[in-house]
């Protein structure tokens, strides 16, 4: 096996099982290991540390997979790694109520480039990382052995491949059969058809799971707006919890499509509902001119700081998005307000919503704290897996 050295001194965080070592803390390789190969690290003085991946063109040179020296990484470990995940989703997601959910959270599951999530009996897979390009038949097989499933699609996305030197993965079937264009899946009670075909790759956020039915709690005879609502998450749980009417804004055609098809697969047809294609900060302003208000507003956005460097430009995209939601709530109204950075944690967060109010001359209590699901762990050694954070305001 070819042999990692670390420079001196740069074995900390190795040491503290966190799974990354970038190339500014490599002293040498020993021999020509092909990228996605299992090495060696060791610290300056050739002291075992770890099994990983390794890979010349990213800027993580190695991934840790494994502190133990004496374990092999072979067929057999591969199983015991995948069926850990496996087995705590499901106990963790054991309810019939949701059959859509992630399987394997990649470093967080110890298991870093992979994610794996269900779409009722079929699975779709990310593969980010050339270690786990290289096991890729070992995981198919697995996944199939322990789930399964109808059909393994890949949805590698590709700009996290490119960063390893791999090129776009052509999509599509993996393993067994071509999902049909709509697979309808549960979660918490309510129906999603999602669109999982090769071409579309629309797929569904299960990581609101949770969150959505906290918010869902709140709305019953309320107005809602539900900004960047996608196909629905939070939209069509205020439906089921009788808010007295819903207004979905988003920017994409298809998402709305998608949020009336789902209106319609769940009798909500009935219900107030209005759906708005637009930019939500210029659908915020036209709101605030016709006077129009609401009892609750959840903004769910994009990622507006993909890296820290985007750290201010995003804390004033967020700073202004919400503030301009305040200015269109009721008296003691609530937002549900999210972040799905990583970049920026929840004190800061809080801090760009104190300022937010500051600015719309309100005031602000926080009531809920909201974080990622359990499918969705945060590893204690590896802090950079939190990435959803949000908060429920009550603002006067
Ligand atoms: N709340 C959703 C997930 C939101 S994902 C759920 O529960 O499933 C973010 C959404 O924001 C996407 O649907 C995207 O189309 C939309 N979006 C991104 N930028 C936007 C903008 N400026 N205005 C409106 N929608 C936008």
């Amino acid at each position: 096996m070819h042999v990692v050295r670390l420079k001196k001194g740069k074995e900390k965080a190795v040491l503290q099982l966190h799974p990354w070592v970038f190339s500014g803390a490599v002293e040498s390789v020993k021999g020509k290991p092909e990228n996605g190969e299992i090495v060696m690290l060791t610290d300056n003085k050739g002291d075992f540390l770890a099994y990983g991946f390794y890979n010349d063109r990213s800027r993580v040179s190695v991934r840790l997979l494994e502190w133990n020296k004496d374990a092999e990484i072979n067929e057999d470990w591969w199983r015991s790694r995948i069926g850990k995940a496996v087995r705590a989703r499901q106990e963790l997601m054991s309810s019939e109520d949701t059959n859509t959910y992630r399987v394997i959270f990649s470093e967080a599951d110890f298991l870093p480039g992979l994610i794996v999530d269900r779409f009722a009996d079929y699975l779709s897979v990310q593969i980010l990382t050339s270690g786990m390009e290289r096991n890729k038949q070992v995981i198919l097989d697995t996944l199939q052995a322990l789930l399964n499933p109808l059909g393994i699609f890949d949805r590698s996305d590709a700009s996290a491949r490119s960063h390893e030197g791999l090129e776009a993965s052509s999509g599509g079937i993996l393993s067994g059969q071509e999902p049909p264009e709509f697979v309808t899946v549960k979660e918490n009670s309510v129906l999603y058809d999602v669109n999982i075909s090769a071409g579309q790759k629309s797929g569904f956020y299960c990581d609101q799971r949770d969150n959505r039915r906290i918010v869902s709690e709140h709305v019953s005879g309320k107005r809602v707006l539900d900004c960047f609502s996608y196909s629905g998450g939070f939209s069509l749980n205020a439906l089921k919890q009788n808010a007295a009417e819903v207004t979905s804004v988003d920017s994409s055609a298809l998402a709305l499509e998608t949020l009336g098809r789902n209106i319609e697969i769940n009798n909500f047809g009935a219900a107030a509902h209005r759906l708005i294609q637009s930019d939500v900060n210029k659908q915020l302003r036209n709101f605030r001119e016709s006077g129009e208000q609401f009892d609750i507003i959840v903004l769910d956005p994009p990622k507006y700081a993909p890296s820290r460097s985007a750290l201010n430009k995003a804390s004033r995209a967020y700073k202004d998005l919400n503030r301009q939601a305040m200015l269109l709530l009721t008296e003691g109204g609530l937002l549900a307000t999210f972040s799905c950075s990583g970049a920026i944690d929840i004190t800061t967060f809080k801090q760009i919503l104190a300022w937010a109010a500051l600015d719309a001359g309100k005031e602000v209590q926080f009531i809920y704290q909201f974080s990622q699901p359990g499918d969705h762990p945060i590893r204690s050694s590896f802090p950079e897996g939190e990435y959803l954070k949000g908060l429920l305001c009550r603002v006067f």
